[in-house]
């Protein structure tokens, strides 16, 4: 393990040993299964480079930054009739607007979902044709080549619409909170980055980069807190509903691969494990209790819809897929654990969108997994670079 690291979690509920411990034991392999599944590996995106606030720079051409559509014999059945995939559109769909995509979908698969918006994201899941589905285990997140000032400045921009904007004074737990989630997150995609990176392009051998995880994470230890941070934080949303996510519906016509996604779900949701080392993983009832408690949620969802918008211009299409799906995300664990339940609105009820539990499930994995490399492979990467 790493024991610089011991003690809780800062402001969760459980401690890091622990959380390793449910990590390799139950979470991991769960989740691991689970993103396999039809209903789980099928992400609707909009993917164009739509950016607002700056121009196109050319950084969607690069060889490992583009995604590929869903070959055909991977897509479940009952997504295919009538509008047939064709070969042609099984090459990569970068610089293809009309790649093709059956529209159809929405109607046929995954009924029962709601499409109301999440108050928390900009994304408009119902705007079906700026849409495609990405089948995202053939489209690991993985080392791009995506660097330089135009993901610089995205990033920049990303902090920027946290702790700048107020007064030093009045930085309360809140605002905190949302800085560590992104931190959390961007230590993540570093550490996605090292451990799928590309070695040689001569002969395109892939491996792990520990000196790159050392440098962009691991030398700071609050970057890896904020990565334990967001795990606990994402893990207390998805088991804080767990009757609306047992009863959704997860049909994709392949009754076998309907009933395992289900009960993948019911191991994570009921995990007696979990239920007896981590019951809740982050206590959110302690946030907005303050007189100006509304107003600074408002402010917080406004600022994290602007994050959301700005996944528009990464000039990755791959790193674009993944920044919005996690984007996506961790506004679905904001919605669960904060615009729903207890508070003001006591009268509304959950509701999800079929994409946002996608998102939720998918972003949980993505830690978990950065979370499992840390443990593993942390200690080796500070031996080699501190050298002892
Ligand atoms: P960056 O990672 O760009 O960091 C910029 C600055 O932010 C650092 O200098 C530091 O001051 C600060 N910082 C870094 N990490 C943290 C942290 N955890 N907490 C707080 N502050 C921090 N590249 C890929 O190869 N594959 C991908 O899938 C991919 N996805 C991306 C998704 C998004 C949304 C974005 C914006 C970028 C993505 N990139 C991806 C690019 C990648 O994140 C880096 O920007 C790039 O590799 C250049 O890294 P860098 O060393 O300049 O530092």
């Amino acid at each position: 393990g790493t024991p610089k690291f011991s003690g809780m979690v800062e402001d969760c509920c459980c401690d890091y040993e622990t959380v390793d411990r449910l990590n390799n034991e139950v979470l991991n392999p769960s989740l691991q299964e689970l993103v396999k599944t039809p209903f789980f590996r099928y992400f609707k995106v909009k993917l164009w480079c739509d950016c607002p606030f700056w121009p196109d720079d050319g950084m969607c051409r690069l060889r490992d930054c583009s995604v590929c559509e869903c070959p055909e014999s991977e897509f479940p059945k009952s997504f295919k009739e009538p509008h047939r995939l064709s070969t042609n559109d099984l090459i990569c769909q970068e610089g293809k607007p009309q790649a093709a995509v059956d529209r159809t979908l929405d109607s046929k698969a995954f009924r029962g979902w709601t499409e109301i918006d999440n108050p928390w994201t900009n994304d408009d899941e119902t705007d079906n044709d700026e849409m495609t589905y990405v089948n995202l285990q053939l489209n690991p997140e993985r080392y791009t080549g995506y660097t330089g000032p135009s993901a610089r400045r995205i990033w920049d921009a990303v902090y920027s619409e946290n702790c700048p904007k107020y007064p030093s004074q009045e930085l309360c737990q809140e605002e905190k909170i949302l800085y560590k989630l992104i931190s959390g997150l961007h230590s993540s995609i570093s550490i996605h980055i090292a451990a799928d990176y590309l070695l040689d392009e001569a002969t395109n051998l892939w491996g792990q980069n520990l000196s790159l995880m050392y440098d962009r994470v691991l030398k700071y230890p609050d970057r890896v807190r904020n990565l334990y941070f967001i795990y606990l934080f994402v893990l207390r949303a998805v088991t804080k509903a767990p009757d609306y996510l047992e009863q959704a519906e997860y049909d994709t016509g392949d009754p076998n691969e309907d009933l395992k996604t289900h009960s993948l779900i019911k191991q994570l949701l009921y995990n007696p494990k979990l239920q007896a080392a981590c019951p809740i993983p982050f206590d959110e009832a302690k946030l907005w209790k303050g007189q100006n408690g509304p107003e600074l949620k408002q402010k917080i969802q406004q600022q994290f819809r602007n994050i959301s918008a700005l996944m528009d211009c990464v000039g990755c299409e791959k790193c674009r897929l993944w920044g919005k799906l996690q984007v996506l995300g961790l506004g679905t664990a904001l919605k669960i654990l904060f615009s729903v339940d207890g508070q003001e609105n006591s009268a509304q009820t959950l509701q999800l969108q079929r994409n946002e539990v996608i998102a939720l499930m998918n972003l949980l994995n993505r830690l978990s997994e950065s979370v499992k490399f840390v443990h593993e492979m942390g200690p080796t990467a500070e031996r080699i670079m501190e050298g002892h």
